[in-house]
């Protein structure tokens, strides 16, 4: 990749110090002897985060005291300080707000579900990405969360899940979505890390399986040609939200630099070499992308592709002229895009009433 766009650009201010979940397993390994340390204590660190979602290095009790408190210090910063969490939907949603070590705020939200608990994780502290209908993207793009930051989020909902402080008991966490504060391909290298330390079976990771984790994007092509090249499958999500260029410009505003076509074939190659079906993510607002004509058009620009249409009722964002669509209009536009045989579903809205659903996340102190 020579010619990176600026949406590549990463801002570094702000990033926390190393942890182990930013490191993979031989880096590890070097981190430790860098540190004057038998390699073999990387693997036992290892076992001890990823296998047992264990943080605090003081109960790692099978390294020698000085051991413990050398590695503790250097390789388990303390990233992730609970401000609060908020629950809704009878204690099946929670939404936490954590302060990383800068100060900086970002949200989580964990929904159980009757056959999986999911996290949504956010890879940003803000958006740059300026979607008029997100409220993440109106506060602008605060910095990129580190690797160990983004598995922290998981690892912390991993602990929730298994320690039962959710309605209805122990539970494990079995899928992890990008769709939380921020543009998670527009922070690449970290979030594909990320992914690796989540899919690699213990103790090199989480051993989630890749078809349980979600990347939603705006649609940045030269991203996800490089994901498709990442050795991955997992599912791909893109913010469609239009199906014509018009319109898409000034609601994925980035839409100006690649548009629907190359968006959709950039996913129909990512469908090609990981034999995933992609998701289309499409916000009803009223009156702006519901109409049925438009309903016609993504239809049929949808029809023959390896494609799955994820209708989302608009959720309020504050200072938003915009509403969700009626349901009848919504049941129309649903009608009306199966007909093209495109399989097209309404998400379940999860967490609105703690501003927890899609679009809804600010952090705010
Ligand atoms: N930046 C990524 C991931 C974060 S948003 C992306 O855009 O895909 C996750 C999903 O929520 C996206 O599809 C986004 O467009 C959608 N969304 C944003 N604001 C929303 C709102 N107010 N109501 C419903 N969905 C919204």
């Amino acid at each position: 990749m020579t010619s990176l766009p600026l949406v590549f650009d990463p801002p570094r201010r702000g990033l926390p110090p190393r942890h182990l979940a930013d490191l993979s397993q031989s880096e590890r390994r070097d981190a430790v002897a860098e540190l004057g340390e038998k390699p073999f204590r990387a693997d036992q660190l290892s076992r001890h985060y990823f296998g047992r979602l264990e943080n605090n290095p003081d109960a790692m009790t099978d390294l020698p005291t000085g051991v413990r408190d050398k590695l503790g210090q250097a390789l388990f910063p303390p990233l992730l300080t609970e401000v609060r969490h908020v629950e809704t939907d009878s204690g099946t949603t929670r939404k936490t707000l954590w302060k990383l070590h800068d100060g900086t705020l970002v949200e989580s939200v964990l929904m159980r579900y009757k056959d999986r608990l999911t996290v949504c994780v956010s890879s940003q502290a803000g958006c740059g990405m300026a979607c008029p209908f997100c409220a993440t993207g109106q506060g602008g793009l605060t910095r990129n969360l580190s690797t160990a930051e983004i598995v922290e989020q998981v690892a912390a909902a991993a602990r929730v899940a298994a320690a039962g402080e959710l309605s209805g008991g122990v539970v494990r966490l079995s899928n992890v979505v990008f769709m939380g504060m921020g543009e998670p391909l527009a922070n690449y290298k970290r979030v594909a890390a990320a992914l690796h330390r989540m899919v690699e079976p213990a103790p090199a990771g989480l051993g989630l399986s890749q078809r349980h984790i979600t990347m939603s994007t705006v649609g940045l092509v030269p991203a996800i040609h490089r994901l498709a090249d990442e050795g991955l499958n997992v599912t791909l999500a893109v913010s469609l939200h239009a199906p014509d260029d018009e319109l898409r410009d000034t609601l994925v505003p980035v839409n100006t630099r690649w548009n629907v076509r190359e968006v959709l074939e950039a996913a129909d190659e990512y469908a090609a070499r990981t034999g995933r079906r992609y998701s289309i993510e499409y916000a009803m607002i009223r009156n702006i992308n519901d109409q049925g004509w438009r309903a016609d058009l993504l239809g049929e620009l949808l029809s023959g592709r390896l494609a799955h249409v994820n209708l989302i009722p608009l959720n309020p964002t504050p200072g938003s002229k915009w509403d969700a669509s009626p349901k009848p209009v919504e049941e129309e536009f649903v009608r009306r895009v199966a007909a093209y045989g495109v399989s097209i579903t309404v998400r379940d809205t999860r967490g609105r009433e703690i501003d927890g659903a899609c679009g809804q996340l600010a952090a705010k102190g």
